[in-house]
This record gives C-alpha cells, sequence and structure tokens, in this order.
C-alpha cells in the first residue's frame, strides 16, 4: 500500500460488519436497512435484466436517469440542471466524492472538512494528495452546531474545496439557515468550491425541510451536489449515485469518473429512474417510519442508561457511554459484538484527533422494529 492510503487500510464499517457476523449480533453500526425498496422499482430493475439493458451504458449515466434525477431537483428545490451535462451518475455517492475531490482539486492543495467526517471525504483527499483541514462540530445543548468562525480561521490561501454534509452522518445533525447561509458566505468570500454531500437529503425529522447549500446566492456556480438512490429507496447495494452542477465543474468529476468505473451499473438506472419519477410517496412513507424508529431507539437507549444525543435525521443516533462506565468507545465497539451480541461504531473512527470523541458511539436505526428491539434488549444488559 502507498504511504498517503496507509492510515485508510480497513473501513469502520467494515470492520464492525465482520464483528457482526462472526458473532451472531445484531448490527445497529453499518447503516444499511433491513428491508426493501418499493416493490415497482425492484420489478423495473428486474424487467431490465430480462429485456437485456445489460450492456454499458452511456458514461454520464441513461438519459432516462439523468433527466428524472434534473426533474427531481427542480421540483423540489427550484433549482435546475442540463441533464446533458449538469448531472452526472456514479457508482454511489461514494464514487461522485472522489471524482469529485480527484477531477476538481490538485495536489498540494487544502480541503476543509467539519469533523466528525464520513470516512471517504478523509481517504479521497489523500488520493488527490492532498490535504485536510479539519475543524470540529461543537457541542451545544443535547446536539451539535457548526464554528464558523473556527471554520473561517481554517482557511488558508491553498483552500480549495469545503465539504459540507447536511443532514449529517454521523452525528444525525441538520444545520439551520443561519449556519447555511454562514457556510455560503464564507465560500463566496475565500471563493472556495463546495461539496455538499446531501444523501440523507429525504431524511429529516420532526418537520423539518432540507435546504441545499447551492440554492443559496452565489452558490450554485460554486457547488457540487452529491446524493444518492441507497438511502433514498433502501438500494445501498446497487451504488447508484450522482453529482449535479455547472457544467464546468462537472466535467472535472466527469473526467475523473470515466477512469475510476467508467459507467454505473446498468440495469438499475431505469429502476432509479422510475422511483424518483413514480415513488415519493414512499420516500415520505420511510421517512416518517425511520423518524418513528429513531424515537423508539432513543428512547431505548436513554432507558438503558446511555446519554442519548439528538438526531434530526439520517439513520444514525449518536449516544454518550460515559453513564454507562465506558470511557473508551473504540475498546467497547470492538468487544460488544462478542460480549452481548450488539455492533456499533464509535464516533471517534470519523475524525483526526479522537481524544474529544471516544465517548460516543453512532447506532444505527434503520432497521426492523424486531430488530432494534432485540438489539436494546442485549444492551440493557450492560446496566
Ligand atoms: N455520504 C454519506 C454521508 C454516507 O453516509 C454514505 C453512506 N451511505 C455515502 C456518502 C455513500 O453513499 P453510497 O452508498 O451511495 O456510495
Ligand atoms: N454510509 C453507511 C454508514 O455510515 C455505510 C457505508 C459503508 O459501509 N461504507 O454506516
Amino acid at each position: 500500500t502507498v504511504e498517503r492510503l496507509r492510515p485508510f487500510a480497513s473501513t469502520i464499517f467494515a470492520e464492525m460488519t465482520a464483528l457482526a457476523v462472526t458473532h451472531d449480533a445484531v448490527n445497529l453500526g453499518q447503516g444499511f436497512p433491513d428491508t426493501d425498496g418499493p416493490r415497482a422499482m425492484l420489478d423495473v430493475a428486474r424487467q431490465a435484466i430480462a429485456d437485456g439493458v445489460n450492456q454499458y451504458p452511456p458514461g454520464p449515466g441513461m438519459p432516462e436517469l439523468r433527466r428524472a434525477i434534473a426533474a427531481d431537483r427542480a421540483g423540489r428545490y427550484g433549482l435546475e440542471h442540463d441533464p446533458d451535462g449538469e448531472v452526472l451518475v456514479t457508482v454511489g455517492a461514494t464514487e461522485a466524492i472522489s471524482a469529485a475531490i480527484l477531477g476538481l482539486v490538485e495536489p498540494g492543495d487544502e480541503v476543509l472538512l467539519t469533523e466528525p467526517y464520513y470516512d471517504s471525504y478523509a481517504a479521497s483527499v489523500a488520493l488527490a494528495g492532498a490535504t485536510r483541514r479539519t475543524v470540529p462540530l461543537t457541542r451545544a445543548g443535547s446536539g451539535f452546531v457548526l464554528d464558523v468562525d473556527a471554520l473561517r480561521a481554517a482557511v488558508t490561501d491553498r483552500t480549495r474545496m469545503l465539504v459540507v454534509n447536511t443532514p449529517h452522518n454521523p452525528t444525525g445533525t441538520v444545520y439551520d439557515d443561519d449556519a447555511l447561509r454562514s457556510l455560503a458566505e464564507l465560500a463566496c468570500e475565500r471563493d472556495l468550491l463546495v461539496l455538499s454531500d446531501e444523501v440523507y437529503e429525504h431524511l429529516v425529522f420532526d418537520g423539518r425541510q432540507h435546504r441545499p447549500i447551492a440554492s443559496l446566492p452565489g452558490m450554485a456556480e460554486r457547488t457540487v451536489t452529491v446524493s444518492s438512490a441507497a438511502k433514498m429507496f433502501n438500494v445501498t447495494g446497487w451504488k447508484i449515485g450522482w453529482a449535479l452542477g455547472p457544467r464546468e465543474l462537472i466535467d472535472g468529476v466527469r473526467t475523473a469518473k470515466q477512469f475510476m468505473s467508467f459507467v454505473a451499473g446498468a440495469p438499475f438506472q431505469p429502476a432509479v429512474a422510475y422511483a424518483l419519477t413514480h415513488e415519493q410517496a414512499w420516500v415520505a412513507a420511510q421517512r416518517d417510519d425511520l423518524q418513528r424508529r429513531r424515537d423508539l431507539l432513543s428512547a431505548a437507549l436513554t432507558d438503558a442508561g446511555f446519554g442519548v444525543l439528538d438526531s434530526a435525521g439520517t439513520y444514525f443516533v449518536c449516544a454518550d457511554v460515559t453513564p454507562v462506565g465506558v470511557t473508551d468507545g473504540v475498546a467497547f465497539c470492538r468487544t460488544l459484538p462478542e460480549r452481548i451480541g450488539v455492533a456499533a461504531v464509535p464516533v471517534s473512527a470519523f475524525v483526526d484527533d479522537p481524544r474529544q470523541w471516544n465517548h460516543l458511539v453512532r447506532f444505527a436505526f434503520c432497521k426492523r422494529d424486531d430488530v432494534l428491539l432485540e438489539g436494546v434488549r442485549r444492551l440493557r444488559s450492560l446496566r
């Protein structure tokens, strides 16, 4: 392994899921749902295979999918994109993120991340030979807020890109309008590109609305937005994601993407196009049901003695493990599958400096009720 990738030898999700499998544990670690997406969408994929949609699709993605992505974005947020050149279909959001960084950031440039951050950001920055600078979210009450002054202070003449992730993995934080406005002002003031990871855009709770940073003044021309069918339609294994933005930026993303994977899975593309067009009611029902499961898991974790934090969106809720007598979240998560048959993910896996984060553990609530209840029953035995 080359030097710059050595710190990324194995992802925390693979490690914890492997432990879960070994010990037959309830997997509240890796964020994937254990129920299928809309039936009609699955049927479209099956039919596409039967109909011979099995060869390379066009590099930027099938036109019908690109049109459906653009129409969804326009209908939902009023943001217009030309399906020809401003929409790129990728192998999950993961590839969109890597390709955006590889295609738009020079070696030696700096990329600004908030911490905790989704693990692929740091690895992609390293792949590009760039340098990451991280600024921690700040605890406020039972949640987190963005310290925009600290972010501003971390910008240097070499900073090329700011990565924004809301709804936020792992904390479930959803940035309010003030936070988004401050981020946008900073990006404009310092002429930064913004990579906006919105894979959880539909999974915001309690009547909140997701607001894309690209909709703020001065942002459309400097933002690449990334999203994915994975979390929208319960198909994390299909690996269909996308990047949206101005032609010049999407051109950079496309240039990198074509040599990473060339194209993304053909028969899944008409199915995702179908779902974007016909399954919005399913998405809304899924969101409401996830909110209910967030409440179920949060209440049960509180009952089991954990210091549960607020989750306003995503699949995840974080909890302070100090009240159950634990100080080291990493050691706790490594032994938990064997000890009581539950897998979870330490928040310190998403940070550069674990000191302030090692008491926090992330639990996924995108699981069936019986799975959540069994997980919590086992966690209660820690008391
Ligand atoms: N960004 C975030 C914040 C995520 O949690 C994930 C994992 N689902 C991804 C990107 C990757 O998405 P995909 O599975 O579509 O590659
Ligand atoms: N995004 C999911 C999570 O945060 C899983 C992604 C992965 O396994 N790489 O758990």
